[in-house]
């Protein structure tokens, strides 16, 4: 009898049906005791269809989609799948600082120029990795594994994490700031990593960036909502205020417009090599989706078996 209903996303369900066999579900049937979710709103509504519910598993890691107090209310457990993509996403965070740290947006655009002559140099202030000193804002999971990768490269490396036990930073080899203001005055990147929290919703505002050091990057493979928006960039980019901004997520998904948006569609001159917007792909690799999706499944049938699931949020 089927007891577990992926809710979205998936349309070709292999590798839960691998996990659950019959277990799962084509339908939103009343026996569901499980839901798989991907970016679908569970809601008290939704949560009404399923009468014995009693597990929602999260594929990924945010279950921002997710009412938890409703969940609590009903007793319904709320879990997620967050060891899937870590190095996926810490390592797109470190591409985007490499993107910037070697100019290479720039370099590619500006040396369309020339066609006879020398090469020109146009980037002269780019410094060596260890000049230059990376920070991380929330050394969970991805911060700290993208904290490790920047030390590898030779960066000098801080992070900012009011959450983590004292001692953390050493089995980071990293520096730690206990202030938001400290950490902005000390990085020349900035590299976002924090759960969307009701504290974390809006982080990113304009007060933060006038924050930042003079020709600072801002990277975000978090949450879209930890920013209070975009437009509040178009003026420090513009001005070099900031060098850069590369975001995998964004406020809203895809993007509908506004000034920033619709100068990076329109290929706008000041954005090349400026800005730089991924379509939430930082989790992704083959391996990293299968482990996804399966971890998931394999979390359902323990629930189904009577095992305590993993990973439980609430
Ligand atoms: P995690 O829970 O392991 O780490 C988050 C860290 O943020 C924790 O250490 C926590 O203490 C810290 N934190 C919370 N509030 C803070 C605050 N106000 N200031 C500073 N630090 C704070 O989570 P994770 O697995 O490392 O995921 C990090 C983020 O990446 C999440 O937002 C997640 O949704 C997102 N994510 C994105 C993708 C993608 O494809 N772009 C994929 C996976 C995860």
């Amino acid at each position: 009898m089927a007891r577990v209903y992926i809710t979205d996303y998936v349309e070709d369900p292999t590798f839960e049906t691998d996990v659950l066999g019959d277990l799962v579900s084509p339908q939103p049937v009343e026996d569901v005791e499980v839901l798989l979710v991907w970016r679908r709103m569970v809601d008290a509504a939704f949560m009404d269809r399923f009468p014995k519910l009693r597990t929602i598993i999260r594929y990924g890691v945010g279950t921002d989609n997710v009412d938890i107090e409703e969940a609590d209310r009903r007793g319904i457990t709320v879990c997620n799948t967050p060891d899937y993509g870590i190095d996926e996403v810490a390592l797109t965070a470190i591409s985007f600082l490499l993107y910037f740290d070697r100019a290479l947006g720039l370099y590619d655009h500006k040396a369309r120029r020339y066609s006879g002559g020398a090469w020109q140099n146009t980037e002269k202030h780019l410094r060596r990795a260890d000049r230059s000193t990376v920070g991380c804002i929330g050394a969970g999971r991805i911060g700290s594994a993208f904290l490790l990768k920047a030390r590898a490269l030779g960066f000098n490396t801080v992070f900012y994490d009011p959450y983590k036990p004292s001692g953390y930073e050493k089995i980071l080899g990293a520096g730690r700031s206990d202030s938001l203001r400290g950490i902005l005055a000390a990085a020349d990147y900035v590299s976002i990593h924090v759960v969307l929290t009701e504290e974390t919703a809006g982080m990113v505002d304009r007060d933060f960036v006038d924050r930042m050091k003079q020709g600072a990057v801002l990277i975000n493979t978090s949450r879209g909502q930890v920013f209070s928006g975009l437009d509040f960039l178009v003026k420090p980019l513009t001005t070099g205020r900031i060098r850069g901004v590369a975001m995998d997520v964004l406020p809203q998904e895809p993007p509908q417009g506004g000034e920033l948006i619709d100068a990076w569609r329109s290929k706008a001159d000041w954005t090349t090599g400026r800005v730089l917007i991924n379509p939430h792909t930082a989790y992704y690799s083959r391996e990293a989706f299968r482990e996804m999706r399966t971890k998931a499944a394999q979390n359902a049938l323990r629930v189904l078996n009577g095992d305590p699931p993993l990973n439980r949020i609430n």
